[in-house]
């Protein structure tokens, strides 16, 4: 920077306004408060005004004088759903709107160089690739946070090399081909454990030259910092070391989060944590889990953004009362395409069952539930959050994955980290049974101590001493001692 006077550490968080990114990203802002850095949290007004509305989080984050949250639009109307299906026009909307706003900000506006309070890192999601250039600009590090698996912005950063192999696009309808392009998954991948977006002939398709824009991008940070830790995905990491040689692995975040807010408070205290949801929590699925045995409900839940259809819902529907098990199921408002719940006509025995078995709530406080000990099982859309939040707690996972890093979630899942059963691509009442009876009954055991071991893991990396810990002190003091250069050359 030109400006000599000393200047103090201020980074600049921008998520992707999503519940997943936003909620990781939130979880490493108050880390980074924690280490006496000052943060600024850059939320769009739909997502600032859901937390606000959702949650006590504004209120929450006033404890730390280091934080702020600022705003910028995203162009999109109010009514727009802001769902899987939406989230070109969402990119596109903040590219055309927020971006120049951001621009101005860090470059000539309140935290720009010669303003009282400069930022001094950013950090932005992986797919704002806008955040190079700007960063560039101004002459301050980029980080880059990819809140999807490393596994699975792995399959991003290789697709370069299955196209020029031949590989991509795919040859025919084989599904169960093996891919041979991507170093650190031999043997692993198939061609259907790809991102479902990758399931095109269209070299072409907006979401391909997407990510084609992203895996030019993501080398031009100073460093990538992810959500994961060394002893989950140690041969993605190490491959990652030849794009990024600066690499933090420093989750699993919210477990983090709760170790470092431990220490500050002292071992009996227990710390408390926002909820950073923007759907309103129903905790009611708490009193009723109480009232269940140990490990004999499995929780369903399709996370933020997937949506199924009517069919899909009664398969599970019929599959999760046939198993005989006991159910907690999120049906988030607008998850269902195609169900006109005030007509609908529910088969008597699917009500029976959900009676007498299950319980059904728009939104769940989905940590505190997979910590509760009645939960056995975990039956996800392998979101990346969800994944290691299902870890932590121990929890084994019936896979259904619905897009983006999920697939290839749910692939690692089952094949690599033998922690569940992978149901991608099938919705069949008769497998959904098959499945929950496996994980709930037959292989219980086996499951749950290999779910023990892993959580054992993720929570001693979180822990002083442990491989995420010490990540995440060498990010706090490389920003604070700005020890991150703002150009590889
Ligand atoms: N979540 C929650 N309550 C619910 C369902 C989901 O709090 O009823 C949270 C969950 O704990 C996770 C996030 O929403 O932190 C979903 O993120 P994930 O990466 O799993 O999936 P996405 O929503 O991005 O597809």
């Amino acid at each position: 920077m030109s400006d000599q006077r000393a200047v103090s550490p201020h980074v600049l968080i921008f998520p992707l306004p999503l519940q997943g990114p936003v909620n990781c990203m939130l979880k490493l802002a108050e880390l980074l408060c924690l280490g006496q850095i000052q943060v600024t949290f850059l939320n769009t007004l739909h997502i600032q005004e859901r937390l606000r509305n959702c949650t006590g989080a504004e209120v929450y984050f006033k404890r730390y004088s280091n934080f702020r949250f600022d705003t910028v639009p995203d162009g999109l109307p109010e009514e727009n759903p802001r769902t899987a299906d939406e989230i070109w026009n969402l990119l596109q909307s903040i590219d055309a709107v927020a971006v120049p706003i951001f621009r101005c900000m860090v470059t000539s506006g309140v935290y720009g160089p010669g303003s009282e309070n400069p930022v001094t890192c950013i950090i932005a999601d992986g797919i704002f690739t806008f955040a190079a250039g700007i960063a560039g600009e101004i002459g301050v590090p980029l980080l880059y946070f990819d809140t999807i698996s490393p596994c699975g912005l792995w399959t991003y950063l290789c697709l370069p090399k299955l196209i020029e192999a031949g590989e991509f696009p795919f040859k025919d309808d084989n599904l169960d081909e093996i891919i041979r392009n991507a170093p650190g998954m031999e043997g692993i991948i198939r061609r259907r454990d790809l991102p479902s977006f990758y399931r095109t002939n269209d070299v072409n398709h907006v979401t391909i030259q997407l990510v084609l824009k992203e895996d030019k991008h993501i080398p031009l940070a100073q460093g990538l910092i992810f959500n994961t830790f060394e002893e989950l995905e140690a041969p993605i990491l190490s491959q990652m070391l030849n794009v990024c040689p600066n690499i933090y692995a420093v989750g699993p975040l919210h477990a983090h989060l709760k170790t470092r807010l431990a220490a500050e408070t002292g071992p009996e205290a227990q710390p408390t944590i926002t909820s950073n949801s923007i759907w309103r929590e129903d905790s009611s699925c708490i009193s009723w889990l109480d009232t269940q045995p140990s490990k004999s409900v499995i929780y369903v839940s399709i996370g933020s953004l997937a949506v199924i259809t009517k069919d899909q819902l009664f398969e599970i529907w019929h599959g999760l009362v046939n198993s005989g098990s006991r159910f907690l199921w999120v049906r988030r408002p607008g998850s269902v395409t195609g169900l006109d719940s005030e007509t609908e006509e529910i088969p008597s025995e699917l009500s029976r069952g959900t009676k007498e078995r299950g319980y059904i709530v728009t939104w769940a406080p989905q940590d505190e539930v997979l910590g509760h000990p009645a939960i056995g099982g975990f039956l996800t859309h392998s979101g990346w959050n969800s994944t290691l939040e299902s870890i932590v707690e121990g929890k084994p996972m019936i896979c259904w994955p619905y897009f983006v890093d999920q697939q290839v979630n749910s692939r690692y899942v089952g094949e690599v980290w033998k922690l569940g059963l992978d149901m991608k691509d099938t919705c069949d009442r008769v497998v959904v049974e098959k499945m929950i009876r496996e994980l709930m009954e037959s292989r219980k055991n086996e499951f749950l101590e290999r779910a023990d071991e892993m959580a054992k893991l993720a929570k001693a990396s979180v822990s002083e001493g442990g491989s995420s810990y010490a990540d995440l002190d060498r990010l706090i003091d490389d920003i604070k001692f700005m020890n991150i250069p703002t150009t590889w050359n």
